[in-house]
């Protein structure tokens, strides 16, 4: 069964710009006396239709009208159908659970531990084979991908900051392998990966589509001329019932309503703290595309509307990390990103964090804050290493 949107999305009939959807996409209809936002619908049940297939929700596994307005708005933004979940990790394995024993994945070397545990737990119970490459690489990745059924990229890559050319790999996949885009770090303000050629695109809308640290959603995008992709998802979900909390869902339509206005702030502050943080002593190397030096700035520069919010940077070892970690006062000290606020952490105090992560490397995600505040803060604690 073909699922229809609850009402029909006006704005993906206009071409506005992609800060003017995240503003609009969504809204209920222009009538009278219809609230201006889409309220929050707390209901686990549906008056029936005896023929089901009339109803459009009927149960509160399958649908609700808060996760619809969001999903027009994620859907409009990315230019595909979105489907949104309890987490962007709900979003993977739903993802996953569409593929059979025996598959050949390929997947980063360098991407989010949980993206990566969940690989590596599915393949050793369903023999697959798994194909670890780097993604800064199109010409290994295309190698690797050569009778894979899965190619799975996150671009710009977590914690390590790699930046893919995703249109050069959209190009010469083959049509047979599912092709997947995580593009939790970039948003869709900055690349939309289904105009590359990406068969499904996952967010962790915990992060900067939401942007307050206050939810955990995902978000799994697909084309809108593939209905087949979409439904399979859609018929995972309710099964798994891994679905958002209509609050959830709420809040992160809020949120997203001011995406452009917070991604242009952070990123304009991540662009002047990056270059300031090249050539401090304590600084081994600064990872932001970004920078002119950056090995991902040249495909950035061409495949993305901006560099992104987040910067890692490798500091001597481990006990230097902390330090500098706990030397900030402002940065909060935490796991996570895309908030207002500036957060940063040491990823390999994470037991299960990739081996390939440098113990060194602090990920800083770029808040809001005044960048002037920002850096007196890193420079403070920098200022004080030995
Ligand atoms: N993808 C990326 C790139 C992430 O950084 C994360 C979480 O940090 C996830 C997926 C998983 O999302 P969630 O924490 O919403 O389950």
């Amino acid at each position: 069964m073909t699922k229809q949107p609850h009402r029909p999305d006006r704005t993906s009939q206009h071409p506005f710009r992609r800060e003017t959807v995240a503003v609009t996409a969504g809204r209920p209809d222009r009538v009278v006396d219809a609230p201006l936002n889409p309220p929050v619908v707390f209901a686990s049940t549906y008056i029936g239709a005896h023929d089901v297939s009339a109803a459009e929700i009927g149960y509160g596994r399958y649908g609700n009208p808060t996760w619809q307005a969001l999903e027009q708005a994620i859907g409009a933004l990315e230019g595909g159908r979105a489907l949104t979940f309890a987490s962007g990790m709900a979003a993977a394995h739903a993802v996953l659970e569409l593929m059979s024993p025996g598959t050949v994945v390929v997947i980063p070397h360098n991407c989010y531990l949980g993206v990566a545990e969940a690989v590596d737990r599915r393949a050793a119970r369903y023999d697959w084979q798994v194909r670890k490459v780097n993604v800064a690489d199109a010409a290994e990745v295309l190698a690797a991908a050569a009778g894979a059924d899965l190619v799975w990229i996150e671009s710009p890559t977590n914690p390590t900051i790699e930046v893919a050319d995703l249109p050069a790999l959209g190009r010469d996949l083959s049509a047979e392998t599912l092709f997947v885009v995580d593009n939790t770090f970039a948003t869709p303000l900055l690349q939309r990966p289904l105009e590359s050629g990406a068969d499904i695109v996952l967010h962790s809308a915990t992060k900067l589509l939401s942007g307050h640290s206050d939810v955990l959603l995902g978000a799994l995008v697909t084309r809108l001329d593939d209905g087949k992709t979409f439904e399979a998802l859609d018929a995972v979900r309710r099964s798994l019932g891994a679905a958002p909390g209509p609050m959830e869902a709420y809040l992160a339509l809020r949120g997203l309503r001011t995406l452009p206005l917070r991604l242009a702030q952070a990123q304009a502050s991540a662009q002047i703290l990056a270059e300031r943080l090249v050539g401090h002593k304590h600084v081994h190397r600064v990872r932001f595309p970004g920078l002119a030096t950056d090995p991902g700035h040249d495909v950035a520069r061409r495949t993305m509307s901006g560099f992104g919010s987040l910067i890692s940077i490798d500091l001597a070892d481990a006990k230097t990390a902390e330090a500098f970690v706990e030397g900030c006062s402002l940065w909060g000290f935490a796991t996570s990103l895309g908030g207002v606020e500036s957060t940063m952490e040491r990823r390999r105090r994470w037991s299960g964090e990739l081996l390939s992560v440098p113990e060194g490397l602090v990920r800083m995600s770029v808040g809001i804050e005044h960048v002037e505040d920002l850096w007196a803060d890193l420079a403070r604690a920098l200022d004080q290493l030995s």
